[in-house]
């Protein structure tokens, strides 16, 4: 049957995710995680959830409790939001809703690798289209037809987020929708919702990152009402369990603990940042919760390598079209101490 397999998927490479190691004693600042727990008021929330009663039934398809505490707390119209079993998921029902086989998508490079891959699945063309040196969009924006662009801000692995004007110029020049893929926004000092009035606009964000969720698997998209009606239509019709649902209400709801993670992440991806520099390392100043370095020596390769032996996991990037570099998680204080110091004592 490997014959009847369609053909783009067997042509296709299929995502790699960044390791998670099986075993305990390895420091992983190699998938943008959050090093702190998720709110307590989370754990309260989910143990209560626990009942015969609620695991027997199905959770609500709409998750209509979490779009409303969503809603309030970012201010957005809740009829907008789509729940999704990571931010993951939106992206994969952005593309079955907007591009047909054979269509394209476009995503600005180097940045997050999955979009190539849904287009692999969707059986379309994927464009690339390079950023400028200072990591902003090219004037004029090559691909104004796309079915779909999807544009990270802040990108990954760059840790970027676009100059102001960009995204404005790139949705005033496509005639397509735009997904704004704000999985690091939380650690950045701007975001685009309020672009989603433009009609053409859809944001992605996640609880993966910012509310220490990524085991849970829980992200939403925000679009005006009436497309998110369309969204919904090819989502699986119950495609985030009542444990999400009630943990990443909770952790919305818990702006406080929110406020306190993000300004310890904040303060220690500085300090970060000026050590590696001091380290030899060129390291993009970031709005997000990693920091994207290069080394002097080029030896970023051998340098994961022997990170790796000493049990300390960081993200080795390549790029065909752009090159190579560290990506580097924020961890807590002591995590990003040992780091140092191992790095240190190999440069
Ligand atoms: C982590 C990440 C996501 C996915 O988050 P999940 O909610 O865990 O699926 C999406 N986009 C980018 C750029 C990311 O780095």
């Amino acid at each position: 049957m490997l014959s009847r397999v369609r053909e783009n998927v067997r042509a296709m490479a299929g995502y790699t995710p960044g390791e998670q190691p099986r075993t305990g004693d390895v420091l992983k600042l190699n998938t943008n995680e959050n090093p702190y727990p998720p709110s307590p008021t989370v754990f309260e929330a989910v143990r209560a959830a626990l009942t015969p009663e609620r695991l027997r039934k199905y959770p609500d398809p709409m998750g209509q409790a979490f779009r409303e505490s969503a809603g309030r707390v970012l201010g957005v119209d809740p009829d907008g939001i789509l729940i999704g079993n990571g931010s993951d998921d939106i992206l994969t029902i952005l593309t079955r809703a907007f591009v047909p086989e054979g269509g394209l998508i476009v995503s600005p490079t180097p940045s997050y690798t999955l979009y190539r891959t849904l287009a692999d699945i969707q059986g379309c063309r994927f464009e690339t289209v390079p950023f400028t040196e200072e990591w902003g969009l090219p004037d004029p924006w090559p691909f104004p037809d796309a079915h779909l662009t999807f544009v990270p801000n802040p990108n990954s692995p760059s840790s970027t987020v676009l100059p102001p004007g960009d995204l404005q110029r790139l949705i005033d020049s496509v005639n397509g929708p735009v997904v704004l893929d704000e999985a690091y926004a939380d650690f950045a000092s701007e975001n685009g919702l309020a672009l989603i009035k433009t009609g053409k606009v859809i944001v992605t964000r996640t609880f993966s990152k910012a509310y220490s969720l990524a085991g849970l698997r829980f992200g939403y998209g925000i679009a005006l009402p009436e497309l998110t009606s369309e969204l919904v239509k090819v989502k699986d019709s119950y495609n985030c369990d009542v444990i999400a649902l009630t943990a990443a209400r909770a952790a919305i709801e818990d702006q406080a603990y929110f406020a306190e993670v993000r300004a310890k992440i904040l303060r220690t991806r500085d300090r970060l940042t000026g050590e590696l520099h001091h380290l030899g390392f060129e390291v993009t100043p970031s709005s997000a919760n990693f920091v994207w370095c290069r080394h002097v020596s080029g030896r970023h390769r051998a340098l994961y390598e022997s990170l790796k032996e000493r049990g300390i996991l960081v993200r080795y990037m390549k790029y065909p079209d752009y090159g190579d570099g560290l990506r580097i998680t924020v961890g807590t204080e002591t995590e990003i101490d040992r780091l140092l110091e191992v790095l240190q004592s190999l440069l």
